[in-house]
């Protein structure tokens, strides 16, 4: 019986760690959509900046970093390039 309990207390914190892993991939999605568009995902003013832009090598993902300038919001994001430009 102490088995099955300790299956379903893992069972249910696996999911709930799936879930927030979920949540925070799709908050980081409409955060870049925002950010995409020239909005600040925070205040919503149209001050956003790109502070910083790094990538592994030619073919690897891009860590691009925004800042708005108005309430100092900063994120970074991953993002995959489709064409090699060298
Ligand atoms: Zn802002």
């Amino acid at each position: 019986m102490d088995t099955l309990y300790l299956i379903l207390f893992l069972l249910i914190l696996l999911m709930g760690s799936v879930t927030t892993y979920i949540y925070y991939l799709k908050e980081k999605k409409s955060e870049l959509a925002a950010i995409k568009r020239g909005f600040c995902p925070k205040c919503h003013f149209k001050s956003i900046e790109l502070s910083d832009q790094r990538s592994a090598g030619c073919c690897g993902p891009k860590m691009v970093t925004f800042v708005c300038k108005e309430c100092g919001y900063t994120n970074t994001f991953s993002m995959h390039d489709s064409d090699c430009t060298i």
